[in-house]
């Protein structure tokens, strides 16, 4: 299945796409992770899309793009594979459209109130993608799957957080409409209160798991 998961920045893309992907065993393919480690690592386009990211703006069209096609070259994508937080405009939508085939674009729609404090209190660990949430950290700084430090990103600061919602709104919320006229869009749509576990039960019966 190749599965595309939008929905705004906070609204649990990565902790859903992780979960499928153990489930599933096909990988999830995150553009903000692959962007972060690039920055991490130095290289010329993590330094370049820094700025960016860092002001809760999209990275370039043109670099993304160019990132997800080579990553679906890939031989762990031919089972198939989740894309988490691509495409995030309509000219990344189309430009995936000639290099693959989606079967399902997965909404997952959440409030902006809930999302804003979800961010502000999300803890990330850099070296490989899991997430946190301050309340259920109990005071614990590292992270329980590769024992690295925990973090908050940048832009989870208040201020980005805004103009993250705004951009998300701007470009990205467009893409609702688009897949829904490829009749490929799915929604689930998240109880304010509703734990991982019950929104992942959601995610899995939108999809058809058994
Ligand atoms: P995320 O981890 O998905 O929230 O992404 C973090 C940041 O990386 C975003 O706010 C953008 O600056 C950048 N980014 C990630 N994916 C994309 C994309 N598909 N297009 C443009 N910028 C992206």
């Amino acid at each position: 299945m190749n599965l595309i998961f939008l929905g705004p920045p906070g609204a649990g893309k990565g902790t859903h796409a992780q979960l499928l992907m153990n489930e599933l065993n096909i990988p999830q393919i995150s553009t903000g992770d692959m962007l972060r480690q690039a920055m991490k690592a130095g290289t010329e386009m993590g330094l370049s899309a820094k700025r960016y990211i860092e002001a809760g703006e999209l990275v370039p069209d043109e670099v993304v793009i160019g990132i997800v096609k080579d990553r679906l070259q890939a031989d762990d994508c031919k089972r198939g594979y989740i894309l988490d937080g691509f495409p995030r405009t309509v000219k990344q939508a189309e430009a995936l459209s000639e290099f693959a085939q989606i079967d399902v674009a997965l909404n997952i729609a959440l409030d902006d109130e809930v999302i804003v404090k979800r961010l502000s209190g999300r803890r990330v660990c850099l070296k490989c993608g899991a997430t946190y949430h301050i309340s259920t950290l109990n005071g614990k700084e590292d992270c329980a799957v590769c024992g690295e430090k925990l973090v908050q990103r940048k832009d989870d600061a208040p201020e980005t957080v805004q103009n993250r919602l705004s951009v998300y709104a701007a470009q990205t919320a467009p893409l609702i409409d688009y897949y829904q006229k490829k009749g490929i869009l799915r929604t689930v749509n998240c109880p304010p209160a509703g734990t991982v576990q019950e929104v992942y039960q959601l995610v899995r019966e939108t999809l058809g798991l058994k």
